[in-house]
Parts: structure tokens; C-alpha cells; sequence
């Protein structure tokens, strides 16, 4: 391996620093990882707008499409791709494992010196990828789309990303830049730290966070889905950033120790002055709705701590089960076969 690990126990929190400029084989390969899921009717249109694109590259390139256990057409389409263009690869899952495995999937077969990550359904505008092959070509290991302006989201998603990421970068030793998807360029060294990654738990845009290496960012105003809908509902949304959040941060599991000795420390003040007041004043019966109110509120602050365990402690049932991340049915197409 060529780069240091240090078994994550320290992990950066600074954002990554422009470093000298690195040279880049004159004949390279990109890869471009598309993970689908039930794309059907996108899949034509996204390839209408990839293909010209990619052949204007100076590079040569592989499309590796993972079909995510789609039950719709997908797969007829990506076997028609596979006849139609020897460079493009598809990788087919047994079922639907979700987005952050079938990226998992993309760059565990990817062969190229770099790797594009790109949704299928044009929401990730493809002529991007001209300009991050030329910022690697400058020497950037990782370049990153930006969201400049999400017009096409509700206002909705718009404050509860917003909040997230705040609430993400703040408690977590791993920085991720804001309004940033999953759609970037990677080179091979940040794919081999990424790689190198065993949790079962994949939040993608922390784990392309947490491997470092110098960053661009490319700006650009999302669009709104070419076709079908979109995969993620609220309650996936918000298991996707708890997930985030749990695999990246233990302060969740940790605030509990200050919020008890605030607790306690209360407590003890409003003891003494219990105390302080029967003595002077004699014992007083009435105090049933303070002790209920007590009772209650004390109640649910357990109840939220032993979730908040129970929260970390089934991901660590996760991980330990040592389940693999995704099962691949069949590989076809591509100069290689099944790996
Ligand atoms: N996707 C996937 N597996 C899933 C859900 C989604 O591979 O279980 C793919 C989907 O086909 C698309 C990308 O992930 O290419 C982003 O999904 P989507 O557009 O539904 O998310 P949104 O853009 O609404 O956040
Ligand atoms: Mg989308």
C-alpha cells in the first residue's frame, strides 16, 4: 500500500490544502461509476448526453453501470448498452442493496486512474466531467460538484440538508463540504484509501471525506430528475443521516455523561432546598404535580439516552456480523470479465 494508515484513530479535521501539482499519465483511464435503481426510462437519456461527451475526452474511458436490483427495465437497457459500446460494464445485484453499496460496488470494480461517481438520472450534469478531468489533469486528487442553488429542491429538503450538515460538521472530526452529492471525480490513490474502509455502515460522502487528499470544488445549479422518481423518501432521508451522523460522530452517545451531571447537579441544588424548607417550615403533602412532571421529563431523558445506545450498539451488531456490503448477481460487458 502506498499510503499510511494510521487505523483511523486520528482522523483529519482540516479541509484538504492544495498540494504541488501532480503529473498525470499521458494515457490514462477514467472510470464513471453509475449506480441505478429502478432507472429505466432515465437511463436512455442520460446515455444520449454521456456518450458525446465522453468521446470529446482526450482519455480513454469505462462506464460501469451497477444495477441495484432494479424490477424494472434497467437491466434490459444496460445488456442493449453492453452490446451496443465495448466500454461499457454492468454490474448486476441480487437485490437492492442501496445507493452507498452499489458506489461501493462501482469503485471496487473500477479500473481507472480516476473515478467519476454520476447519478443516472441527469441530475448530476454530465458536461461536468470535462472539467473535473481537467482539474486532475492539474494535479486535484479529489474534485467535487457544488451545488450552487437548489432550485429544483423543496424547500424542505433545502433547510433539513442545510441543518444536517451543519449539525455533521460540527460534531464530527471529518469535515464533508456543504451541498455536495455523491457526484465527483476521485483519483486512484483516494479510491485505494476508500477501498481500504471495512465498515459495513457506508455513508459515502463522509468516507470520500474522511481519505483526505487535496480538493476542488466545481460549481454548478442542480437540475431536476430527467425521468422517473426519486428513490429516497423523508424516512429514508432521515436513516441516511443518522447513519451519517453515527458512523462519523460518538458525541451523540457521549453528551449523555454532561446532560447527567447537569441533571444531577440540579437535582442536588433543588434537594438541598427541599430539605432547607421542611426544616423550616414542616412537611408539605401537595407536590403531586411537580413529582409527576419530574417523574415524566426524567423518564423520556432515559429513555432517549438508552436509544441513542441502542442506536450505536445495532450498528455495531452491523459491523461485527461482518455481513459483505453487496452480492453481485452477474458482471457483463467490459474487456474483463466477472471479478
Ligand atoms: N440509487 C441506487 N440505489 C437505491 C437508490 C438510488 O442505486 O437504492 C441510485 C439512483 O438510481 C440514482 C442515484 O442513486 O442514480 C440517486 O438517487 P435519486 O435520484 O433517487 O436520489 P435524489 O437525487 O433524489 O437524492
Ligand atoms: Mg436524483
Amino acid at each position: 500500500m502506498i499510503f499510511v494508515m494510521d487505523g483511523g484513530a486520528k482522523d483529519s479535521g482540516e479541509p484538504a490544502k492544495e498540494r504541488a501539482s501532480r503529473a498525470r499519465p499521458e494515457r490514462a483511464l477514467i472510470s464513471i461509476v453509475a449506480p441505478c435503481y429502478n432507472e429505466g426510462e432515465a437511463i436512455g437519456p442520460f446515455m444520449t448526453v454521456l456518450e458525446p461527451i465522453l468521446d470529446k475526452m482526450t482519455f480513454d474511458y469505462e462506464l460501469l453501470f451497477v444495477d441495484d436490483g432494479s424490477t424494472d427495465a434497467t437491466r434490459v437497457q444496460l445488456e442493449k448498452l453492453v452490446e451496443e459500446n465495448p466500454r461499457v460494464k454492468a454490474i448486476f445485484f441480487s437485490r437492492n442493496f442501496g445507493k452507498e453499496a452499489a458506489l461501493t460496488a462501482g469503485l471496487d470494480h473500477a479500473a481507472g486512474d480516476a473515478v467519476i461517481v454520476i447519478d443516472t438520472d441527469l441530475q448530476d450534469p454530465p458536461e461536468l466531467i470535462l472539467d473535473f478531468v481537467e482539474k486532475w489533469r492539474e494535479g486535484s486528487d479529489v474534485v467535487y460538484g457544488k451545488r450552487e442553488e437548489r432550485a429544483a429542491d423543496t424547500m424542505a429538503k433545502r433547510l433539513t440538508a442545510e441543518g444536517f450538515y451543519r449539525l455533521f460538521n460540527r460534531i464530527s472530526a471529518v469535515k464533508i463540504p456543504e451541498n455536495t452529492g455523491d457526484f465527483r471525480l476521485m483519483d486512484r490513490r483516494v479510491i485505494e484509501a476508500i477501498k481500504a474502509l471495512p465498515e459495513r455502515s457506508r455513508f459515502m460522502k463522509g468516507l470520500f471525506a474522511w481519505a483526505g487528499f487535496s480538493a476542488v470544488a466545481v460549481p454548478y445549479s442542480r437540475p431536476e430528475r430527467a425521468a422517473g422518481t426519486s428513490k429516497f423518501n423523508l424516512w429514508k432521508l432521515w436513516n441516511f443521516a443518522l447513519d451519517g451522523i453515527i458512523s462519523f460522530s460518538t458525541a451523540p452517545l457521549r453528551i449523555w455523561s454532561y446532560i447527567g451531571a447537569v441533571v444531577a447537579l440540579f437535582s442536588f441544588l433543588y434537594a438541598s432546598l427541599v430539605i432547607i424548607r421542611t426544616l423550616m417550615t414542616g412537611v408539605d403533602v401537595p407536590g403531586y404535580a411537580s413529582l409527576i412532571v419530574l417523574i415524566l421529563f426524567f423518564g423520556g431523558v432515559q429513555m432517549i439516552s438508552i436509544g441513542v445506545l441502542g442506536e450505536y450498539l445495532a450498528r455495531l451488531f452491523v459491523e461485527v456480523k461482518r455481513r459483505p456490503i453487496y452480492v453481485v448477481d452477474e458482471v457483463i460487458g467490459g474487456d474483463k470479465a466477472a471479478s
